[in-house]
């Protein structure tokens, strides 16, 4: 039972002439479902990172509302809509390929304290039930994501001094940090992607427990921790987020296999490695080219596999089959951290494997490499490690030629004349394959 009242809290309220919020920044759909709302005579505000992104000038990933309409109350509204979400309902809205989140307002008043209120890990558990706004603000994580623009008179209306935050560039947690970490220990990592996103500090009480709470993310399921990865990595500012996950120690409780080689560098490597696996994708996402989980989580646990292998190999296992086996091995314990589809882990795998491929350079060989369907990938990997000074450049370089080469004839030219008479080639390449050594 919840009987206590909140207290009230009276919003800061900007009127539309005093911010910068425009509505042919926001998208139709979101527009359409705030006014529909709004004639239905409910309440329905903008929020979120979608009113956060606007107020700096930047364009909104996507757009949540949050009103006071139930979640039935919202799908009469929409023909479009479905219901999601087991313990929050929540309504999607679906425009084409744009999903508008509705949400109505939720309150996060703390469980009774009875058994089984808190984990064992102390965190604490929490009852969502619907609430107001006031509440559905408190409720929400940090300060600059729990202003609301409201559609009746186009005011952004502010509870938690997020206005104040969001012009110093600060990320704040909302209540209690320690408190608020331990409720969803996915707040830390969120922490760190918005501080790279956005490119704010954050606010030093927020950071405090950041470090002692880490572990808390072992509670987490694995499937939610590769969606996060994923925020983190694949939307343009992975090299940064990189750099607050290790400086907060978050990173190694999502990689627990490469975090303590990244201490033990050498010349640089491996974590110049990473941060260039993560700066390469950056620039991709940046040019609009295609980025995969594959490849990242391959940049993100090479140096583990890497070692793996080559310690197998001490041990006497021929180099690709220590190379496969590490990998098998280290991706496998890997997933269960941070789930890794089957559809990544298998693509991940194979530009490991095809590694040694790269030092096969005679007859035909090469041309059939380069038909391969993850060569790109494979190809991409490779340069990566050439850039960290791990592979030869001129081996590199020569792939990177080869590629280039358009006709076949082409090809023929950088083929190593060593690999020119037949019968040498065939007996050659039998020895070759023995000789064929993982990557160093
Ligand atoms: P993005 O730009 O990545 O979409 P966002 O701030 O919109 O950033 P979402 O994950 O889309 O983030 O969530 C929308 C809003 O829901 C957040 O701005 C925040 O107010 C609230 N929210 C999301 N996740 C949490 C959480 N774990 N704890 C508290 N509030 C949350
Ligand atoms: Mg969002």
């Amino acid at each position: 039972m919840h009987t206590q009242e909140p207290s009230v809290i009276s919003p800061v309220i900007v009127p539309r002439a005093e911010h910068n919020i425009s509505r042919s920044k926001i998208s139709e759909s979101a527009l359409k479902v705030l006014y529909r709302l709004k004639s239905a005579g409910y309440e329905s505000y903008l929020v979120g990172g979608g009113v956060r992104d606007l107020l700096l000038g930047r364009e909104p990933k996507d757009f949540d509302v949050a009103t006071n309409a139930r979640p039935e109350e919202v799908r009469a509204l929409f023909r479009n809509c479905r219901i999601i979400g087991r313990r929050f309902r929540l309504a999607h809205v679906q425009f084409g390929r744009e999903i508008i989140e509705v949400a109505t307002f939720r309150a996060n008043r703390p469980v009774a304290q009875t058994a089984g209120s808190a984990s064992e890990n102390g965190r604490i558990l929490r009852d969502n039930t619907y609430g107001t706004l006031e509440e559905d603000a408190l409720r929400r994580d940090f300060s600059v994501n729990a202003l609301y623009y409201d559609i009746r008179d186009f005011s952004v209306r502010d509870y938690v001094d997020g206005l104040a935050d969001l012009h110093a560039g600060v990320l704040r947690l909302i209540g209690d940090p320690a408190t608020r970490f331990r409720e969803d220990p996915v707040r830390m990592l969120r922490a760190a992607r918005f501080a790279a996103k956005l490119g704010f500090r954050v606010h030093p009480d927020t950071a405090a427990p950041i470090a002692e709470l880490a572990p808390l993310l072992a509670d987490i399921p694995p499937a939610r921790l590769f969606e996060e990865i994923l925020k983190l990595f694949l939307y343009g500012f992975g090299a940064q987020a990189f750099e607050h996950l290790r400086r907060y120690g978050l990173f190694a409780r999502l990689f627990p296999r490469t975090d303590p080689l990244l201490d033990t560098e050498e010349q640089g490597f491996p974590h110049t490695f990473i941060s260039r696996a993560l700066a390469s994708t950056d620039t991709r996402v940046r040019e609009d080219k295609p980025v995969t989980p594959a490849f990242l989580f391959a940049a993100l646990m090479w140096e583990p596999v890497r070692q793996r292998a080559a310690e197998l190999e001490t041990a006497g296992t021929r180099p690709a089959e220590a190379l496969h086996q590490a990998a098998d091995e280290l991706v496998f314990e890997q997933i269960a951290h941070v789930a890794l589809p089957r559809r990544f882990a298998t693509p991940m795998i194979e530009i490991y494997q095809m590694q040694p491929r790269f030092l096969q350079r005679e007859g035909k060989r090469p041309s059939r490499f380069l038909a391969h369907p993850r060569f790109r990938a494979a190809y991409d990997f490779l340069m990566l490690r050439a850039e960290a000074g791990e592979v030869d450049a001129e081996l590199a370089g020569w792939w990177t030629r080869l590629q280039a080469a358009g006709t076949d004839a082409e090809r023929e030219l950088l083929v190593p004349v060593a690999a020119a008479p037949a019968g040498r080639r065939r007996r050659s390449r039998r020895r070759r394959r023995h000789k064929v050594s993982a990557p160093a």
